[in-house]
């Protein structure tokens, strides 16, 4: 399982992560797509395109040992970061860098996740095909994506309704369509779909919302970053032992946009 770090191991740790991960503002450079790595159904490129950006981000999660199991980031998540179209759930006008390890806007003041803060929450909840799993905070949909591509049963909730409905076009287009996306307040989960193996917040709370604590099940676990302002937050991992037991832990700092 995850193992614990000291305090002080962990606040180092954590701050080579902030520079690791990019929020720093250090722009990565696209890495072009070798010859004959495109997929033959898609634009050609993007298939290399998102093979160099797992390799990248793969290479980033390699220093988060301390969070992550067995060293690194979890090949099956690996996998179906490969296989998620994310240029599906940018803005046209946004298409071209869809293969960047960056966030990007995606309307209303939101933006999609970064990928490499995607990969590590994704692997951090311990997904099972099978695993019946809450987002709160639709947006795009990506995020909704890489866990169905793992078999996942996906319900996802988004607030703004004009997103909720862009997420379900993106979802449907990408071949995602059995992904479940509400229109509604996220802060108190999903009640006639509870309990969940797994529950993934994308949008900053200033608390852990206990009615997400409650919808856990038994053994699941929730990736959710708590705070205020940017880089005030930390990603929390929250996990519901076999016998109901809740224990919280803060792992690394993060930058998402607020919960409403
Ligand atoms: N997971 C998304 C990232 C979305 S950004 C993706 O992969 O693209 C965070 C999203 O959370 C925004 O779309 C925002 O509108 C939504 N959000 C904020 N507060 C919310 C709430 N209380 N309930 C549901 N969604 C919320």
């Amino acid at each position: 399982m995850h193992h614990a770090a000291c305090s002080h191991c962990l606040a180092v740790e954590a701050f080579r992560t902030l520079g690791a991960l990019g929020i720093l503002g250090v722009v990565m450079a696209l890495v072009p797509a070798g010859p004959g790595l495109a997929g033959a159904a898609e634009e050609p490129g993007r298939a290399g395109e998102r093979k160099a950006m797992v390799e990248r981000i793969s290479e980033e999660a390699k220093g988060l040992d301390f969070i992550l199991d067995n060293g690194g980031l979890d090949q099956a998540v690996a996998e179906a970061m490969r296989r998620v179209p994310r240029h599906e759930f940018v803005p046209e006008e946004e298409r071209e860098r869809a293969y960047e390890n960056a966030p990007l806007p995606i309307g209303f003041g939101q933006t999609i996740s970064q990928p490499v803060v995607v990969a590590i929450m994704t692997d951090l909840l311990d997904i099972e095909p099978g695993s019946k799993v809450l987002e709160v905070g639709t947006g795009s949909g990506y995020q909704a994506a890489v866990l169905a591509a793992l078999g996942a049963r996906v319900h996802s909730i988004e607030i703004i309704p004009e997103l909720a409905e862009f997420g379900r076009e993106n979802l449907e287009r990408a071949g995602f369509g059995q992904v479940a996306v509400h229109q509604g307040d996220g802060y108190y989960g999903l009640e006639q779909e509870a309990p969940f193996e797994a529950i993934i917040v994308t949008a900053a709370a200033s608390h852990i919302p206990p009615p997400l604590v409650e919808q856990l099940a038994p053994g699941g676990h929730m990736a959710i970053p708590v705070g205020g302002q940017w880089f005030t937050q930390q990603l929390n991992l929250v996990e519901k032992g076999p016998d109901g037991a809740v224990t919280t832990r803060q792992l690394l700092p993060v930058a998402f946009v607020p919960l409403r």
